[in-house]
């Protein structure tokens, strides 16, 4: 029998998130990319743009330039048609006493100050009656109204969006500066863990985190170097460690982080690096390992980290747990390793539509779904066990520890739309 491991001080939820985030820093290692290809990247260089947007004054309407000083006065509101100006057409400048018959996104010629759209408009042969007073600047959008040549438009460390890819092509950027993909390697084990696809054996369950755990790193953004499941050996599982420990930045593997695990990750890891063994006041989650692992200096990948070591996170084995930890304490570490800024999921602040009587000692992240009232309906089954939970629930309520939640009250609710990108 070995001796009881003494239990770790408990965390709070806070406490082990700021421990955790303060180890991370972005990885090394940038490229330029086409900007078609760069969707989901993270930006390691400002993007400035090097033009106004729109690069001259438009027409945000078909109708007619005008000077507005030559309707100042009352009496004849009709003007010879001077020239006609399609868009993508360099107009002349506007003759005084005269219109310009224009276009939507077409110059504005020299000279005019406003657009009438054609409906307030009447054209006989080569002229046209205004029939509108338009104050200066109708209807004609600004150079540099969206964009100031110079400026910052997508600052290092954003996430590229669709729509911050389009942004950049608009102001002709055909490449991007961005960081290398974080790379990441899992591994799995217990002896329980079956592969779908291989017939069951009495006592043996099939490995679902592993399919969770690579979806949510892909969905990150992370390359993966998914080792499946490593028999539950020291040696096989310190040489996995010593292998994955070269070209990654992450490792991360789920199950045996419990106390008193007869596990041999735990030992693997201390030996080959580092490890702190934490107890979380959270629920469910609760046991989650965070150390390094050496990386044996001559071998080092030149393209990964020039760091000796490699992260490890140990993930507790229950599916929820494991699906909880990675999105609170995974997920934001991943990101700043990736470079980005902001890595703090944006929560709501709804009405719980139920009642939970018994408070819990620890942080609760329970797993709930918006209801089309607008409100909170909680899943029945919050076991750590239970999976079904989290393919039902729209999100996380965060709640406090030691306190129960009565309808109507109003709490925090971290969506899985925030979570799982
Ligand atoms: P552990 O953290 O290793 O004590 O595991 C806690 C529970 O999670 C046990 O019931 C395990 O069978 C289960 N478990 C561990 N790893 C996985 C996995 N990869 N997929 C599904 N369940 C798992
Ligand atoms: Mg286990």
């Amino acid at each position: 029998m070995s001796t009881p491991t003494p239990r770790a001080p408990m965390l709070s939820t806070a406490e082990a998130l700021a421990t955790l985030l303060s180890a991370a820093s972005p990885i090394p290692g940038t490229e330029s990319i086409p900007t078609l290809d760069a969707l989901n990247r993270v930006l390691s260089a400002d993007v400035i743009s090097p033009l106004d947007v729109p690069p001259m004054n438009t027409s945000s309407m078909d109708g007619y330039a005008i000077r507005t000083e030559d309707l100042a006065t009352d009496g004849d509101r009709r003007l010879p048609v001077s020239q006609r100006i399609p868009a993508g057409h360099a107009p002349e400048p506007l003759k005084p006493g005269t219109a310009a018959r224009i276009f939507t996104g077409a110059t504005v010629p020299p000279g005019a100050d406003a657009i009438v759209m054609q409906e307030q408009t009447e054209a006989a042969g080569n002229e046209v009656t205004i029939l509108h007073n338009p104050a200066p600047g109708e209807w004609i959008t600004a150079q540099g109204a969206d964009i100031r040549s110079g400026s910052i438009i997508l600052p290092a460390g954003t996430r590229l969006t669709p729509q911050a890819l389009g942004l950049a092509a608009s102001v002709g950027c055909a490449e991007l500066q961005v960081r290398r993909r974080v790379k990441v390697a899992v591994f799995f084990t217990g002896d329980e863990l079956t592969m779908p696809g291989e017939p069951l054996k009495p006592g043996a369950i099939y490995n679902s985190n592993r399919f969770t755990l690579r979806g949510l790193l892909e969905k990150l953004g992370c390359e993966v170097t998914d080792y499946g499941i490593v028999p539950d050996k020291l040696d096989a599982t310190r040489a996995t460690l010593r292998e994955a420990a070269q070209a990654h930045d992450l490792i991360l593997t789920c199950g045996g982080v419990s106390v008193g695990e007869e596990d041999h990750v735990k030992p693997a890891v201390e030996a080959e690096g580092r490890l702190s063994m934490w107890q979380i006041a959270m629920k469910p989650g609760k046991p989650l390992a965070f150390g390094a692992v050496r990386r044996a200096a001559q071998q080092a990948d030149a393209a990964a980290t020039a760091s000796v070591e490699t992260f490890f996170i140990g993930l507790p084995g229950n599916p929820v747990s494991s699906f909880a930890t990675f999105l609170l304490f995974v997920r934001p570490f991943v990101l700043l390793l990736a470079g980005m800024q902001t890595v703090e999921p944006r929560a709501l602040s709804l009405r719980a539509d139920f009642t939970q009587k018994k408070a819990d000692r620890r942080n609760e992240f329970l797993r709930a779904r918006i209801n089309p009232a607008g409100g909170l309906d909680l899943f029945p089954n919050q076991s750590s066990a239970v999976l079904t939970s989290t393919v039902w629930g729209d999100g996380l309520i965060d709640n406090p520890p030691n306190h129960a939640i009565s309808a109507g009250e109003t709490v925090r609710f971290i969506p899985f739309s925030e979570l799982l990108n």
